[in-house]
């Protein structure tokens, strides 16, 4: 079996072949830190995750690369992100970025997005900016006017190769800004003057300035994964201009080719639409934890595939978290007839373990298409419904088979798609059912002693561990949170 992935860049389906054996660097565009992540970031992240679960899952050796944008990222109106964000919260920027860079990193861990091996911040790395921009300038490919500098398109005929845009297009679309410093409407901003009330400056060459939010991800990729590296992955929306931006600044300052594969993901749509503050149909990862478990949002991202838009509504929602459910029941229906099957036995239905096999084919040959991971879902939906049956038949089920299915479910729905954790295992392993009811019982008796200090405390420990209390008229009842 061969890994096939959809360049961008060719706009085609091509055999993944790295540039190293063995080994694999992929650089993803990251978040701008000034404010919670959304859904959209979910997609993305969920979308990427996947990807460097399942080459390291081929044996790949990865270095996954994912910035913190916390400089340059200006909005449409010409606002700096981070200053919008500062001015919001009344803290200095570096407070700013620090919560919400945390803040992300514990939302991508409830989605059980695994983290970069490096997260490299803008702020951190702009003697590489102002490198990069110096060698554009030093090779003619970018000139200085009061203090900033723009890349010269009219000397980089391939600028716009991976959207496909031509120059001569933008210069007709009127809506690109009109900047009286730029030669070109098309040019754009590799470093630009700070005035002096802009509280994010650092001195260059060219004096007080920032860089253009491109250069970073141009100066931290090929730092940390050389040039030309492997994959280079974002948003669908960042294909224009960010990532051609990109390619002509690196390629025109290095001369050899800037990244080999392009990966983009599809957005996420709210009723059809795309989600913006404007509509008021933007939802941030934690509203939506309110109402719906991570790993369900998880499992809904990876119902679609990657590079299709996917549309985000409460009945998907629920059909997702149903479908987890579903296998959740079945893996834990395993695991407990797993531990009331004698080790001794080894009567192994040999008819059994082929299906298994089949259905693990068919699972991995989905995902070997372009990580195909709707296809791959409809795979392990097919085992389930097979173990559903073999377990609720009479027959006697050989403990050897048993860990086969176990360790199927979490080769491909554990480490591959990262939506059955190892938590639902221990909800029926030996003691700790027993143990969690005991504590409820004893939670049940200091209420009824109208110790609430304590009882309470008990409360909020066990959801610390992950355990859920809900409190009903027949008793509390209790659920694993983490999912
Ligand atoms: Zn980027």
């Amino acid at each position: 079996m061969t890994l096939k992935v959809y360049n961008s860049l060719t706009r085609q389906e091509e055999e993944f072949v790295p540039l190293h054996e063995g080994r694999v660097g992929i650089y993803v565009c990251g978040p701008t830190v000034y404010e919670d992540a959304h859904l959209g970031h979910g997609k993305t992240y969920v979308n990427f995750d996947i990807i460097v679960r399942y080459l390291r899952y081929l044996g790949y050796k990865v270095r996954y690369v994912q910035n913190i944008t916390d400089v340059g990222h200006l909005l449409d109106s010409g606002e700096d992100r981070i200053l919008k964000g500062v001015a919001r919260e009344r803290v200095e920027p570096m407070e700013l970025v620090e919560t919400y860079t945390r803040r992300y990193f514990e939302d991508m861990d409830a989605l059980n997005v695994l983290r970069p091996d490096i997260s490299p911040r803008a702020s951190g790395h702009i003697p590489e900016q102002i490198e990069l921009v110096k060698t554009l300038v030093e090779k003619g490919y970018a000139y200085e006017v009061n203090g900033s500098v723009y890349f010269d398109v009219a000397k980089w005929p391939e600028y716009g190769k991976l959207s496909g845009r031509r120059v001569e297009e933008l210069m007709e679309g009127a809506r690109v800004e009109v900047n009286p410093e730029k030669r070109h409407p098309a040019d754009f901003a590799l470093w630009r003057r700070a005035e002096p009330e802009h509280i994010m400056r650092w001195l260059s060459l060219w004096g007080w300035g920032f860089p253009g939010w491109h250069a970073e991800c141009s100066a931290m990729s090929t730092k940390y994964l050389g040039q030309p590296f492997d994959i280079h992955g974002g948003g669908m929306e960042n294909k224009f201009p960010h990532h051609d931006c990109e390619i002509a600044q690196s390629e025109a300052a290095a001369g050899v080719p800037f990244c080999r594969y392009w990966l983009h993901n599809g957005m996420l749509m709210i009723k059809g639409e795309e989600m913006h503050k404007s509509l008021g149909n933007f939802v941030t990862l934690r509203e939506a934890w309110e109402r719906y478990s991570p790993l369900a949002i998880r499992f809904f991202i990876l119902g679609g595939h990657y590079r299709s838009p996917l549309d985000f509504s409460e009945t998907a929602l629920q059909a997702a978290g149903k479908g987890l459910e579903r296998l959740y029941g079945t893996v834990q229906a395993v695991r407990e007839r797993l531990l009331s099957t004698d080790s001794g036995t080894d009567l192994t239905d040999r008819s059994f373990m082929a299906k298994l096999a089949e259905h693990k084919a068919r699972f991995l040959e989905a995902m070997d298409d372009d990580f195909n991971t709707a296809t791959a879902i409809g795979a392990l939906f097919d085992l389930n419904r097979e173990v559903n049956t073999l377990l609720d038949s009479e027959e006697e089920i050989s403990r050897e088979t048993l860990v086969a299915i176990n360790d199927l479910y979490r080769e491909l729905g554990g480490d591959i798609l990262g939506v059955i954790p190892e938590e639902i295992a221990k909800g029926a392993a030996g003691l700790e059912e027993p143990l969690i009811e005991l504590l409820i019982e004893t939670r049940e008796k200091l209420r009824e002693a109208r110790k609430w200090d304590l009882a309470d405390e008990i409360r909020a420990r066990m959801a610390e561990l992950g355990i859920a209390l809900e409190d009903r008229p027949e008793g509390a009842r209790w659920r694993i949170s983490r999912q």
